[in-house]
């Protein structure tokens, strides 16, 4: 196995911390990519992975992109992320949590945790019954998925405007796929602007009883990328843009909410050489982020939204100069954020 400094992921990340607690079984990796803005801030995933470099793999990657996209939303904080590796069975065991909590305490608030795949509410609040460096309790910004859903929400607009030349959304087709906390958030704004929305889920059920709900269809989950809309949004899983799925897709515009949408970078090309217009997903789906930490220090409801407001902007300002140069919307998102954090 390559040292950690040779793997593909690995981005002059400024530590990666590896917990094993012998007692309790837990295994947990932290990695902080930057501190440059701010404590690094980012969630903590509980999931089973085949092998533990897949698990360092997704520290990485995931922690970079946390840097990137907590320093385009205007905080004052870095990028980091915390994932610990479940048995296949994903068993979690309070005695494990309190070891985890310990494992954040230790790097003394230079990491702050947020909740990601796999941990509930009720797992930060055990978490923070041990250390302080927890983010997103109850009545402290809480559920983000509200917030990431309004974010893409205007993100989806402002895309709207920039491929259609519309301020309206009534009668823009959007087909979403995933509707849990943010694909489902979204449906219900759009719905209230007249947007015409075509829904999937692998749960058929979920998408069939919300399109029934918002006057909309529902397609199988493996049809929602085919589907001939103006704009696709993905709010489901990563790496959802394949060369093959791109090549495939019939819409103007990308907008949504899922993480690393990508597969592997270069599909952001094949995009903008197909004329579809990608809205990068970091700085789309901030808003979840932005209530969270802004709680932290205090900031009122208005702050909040304010910053969830400023998305579009910033979307605008991404395209735009993508338009005028020859970089893509996510090199040009990537150059701005990279600046940010001091790196270019
Ligand atoms: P969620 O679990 O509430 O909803 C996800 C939905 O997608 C579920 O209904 C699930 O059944 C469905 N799904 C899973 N695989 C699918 C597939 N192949 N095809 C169609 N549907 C599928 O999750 P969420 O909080 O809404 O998050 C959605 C995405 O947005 C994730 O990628 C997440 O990382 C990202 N994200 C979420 C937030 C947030 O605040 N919740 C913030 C930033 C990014």
């Amino acid at each position: 196995m390559p040292a950690i400094w040779d793997l593909p992921d690995f981005d002059s990340h400024e530590a990666v911390h590896v917990f094993d607690d012998r007692v309790t079984g837990l295994r947990a990796i932290i990695a902080v990519h930057s501190t440059h803005l701010g404590p690094a801030a980012g969630g903590t995933r509980f999931w089973h992975y085949g092998d533990s470099q897949a698990a360092i793999t997704d520290a990485l990657r995931l922690s970079r992109g946390m840097s990137y996209k907590n320093a385009m939303a205007g905080l004052s904080a870095g990028g980091g992320k915390a994932v610990i590796l479940a048995n296949p069975a994903r068993t979690k065991k309070q005695d494990m949590l309190d070891a985890f909590a310990r494992a954040v305490d230790s790097l003394g608030g230079k990491y702050i945790t947020a909740q990601d795949v796999g941990m509930s509410e009720a797992d930060m609040v055990s978490l923070s019954k041990v250390t302080p460096h927890v983010a997103g309790l109850p009545g402290q910004g809480g559920d983000p998925g509200p917030y990431t859903a309004r974010g893409v929400f205007l993100g989806v607009q402002a895309a709207a405007k920039h491929v259609l030349g519309t301020d309206s959304m009534s009668g823009v087709h959007v087909a979403i796929q995933g509707v849990g906390s943010v694909g489902g958030g979204l449906a219900r704004y759009l719905a209230e602007q007249g947007a015409k929305l075509t829904l999937a889920d692998v749960d058929a059920q979920r998408a069939a009883d919300l399109a029934a709900e918002l006057g909309g269809t529902s397609v199988p989950a493996d049809a929602i990328m085919t589907v001939d809309a103006d704009i696709f949004s993905p709010c489901a899983l990563g790496a959802i843009l394949t060369q093959a799925s791109v090549n495939a897709l019939n819409v103007r515009a990308i907008a949504g909410g899922a993480n690393n949408q990508l597969a592997t970078g270069p599909e952001g090309r094949m995009l903008a050489d197909r004329g579809i217009l990608y809205a990068p997903d970091y700085v789309i789906n901030a808003g979840g982020i932005i209530n969270v930490l802004r709680h932290i220090e205090n900031a009122d409801d208005a702050e909040i939204n304010s910053r969830i407001d400023a998305i579009p902007a910033r979307l605008s300002a991404i395209w735009s100069e993508s338009d005028s140069t020859s970089l893509t919307p996510a090199e040009v998102a990537d150059n701005m954020a990279q600046k940010l954090i001091g790196r270019l």
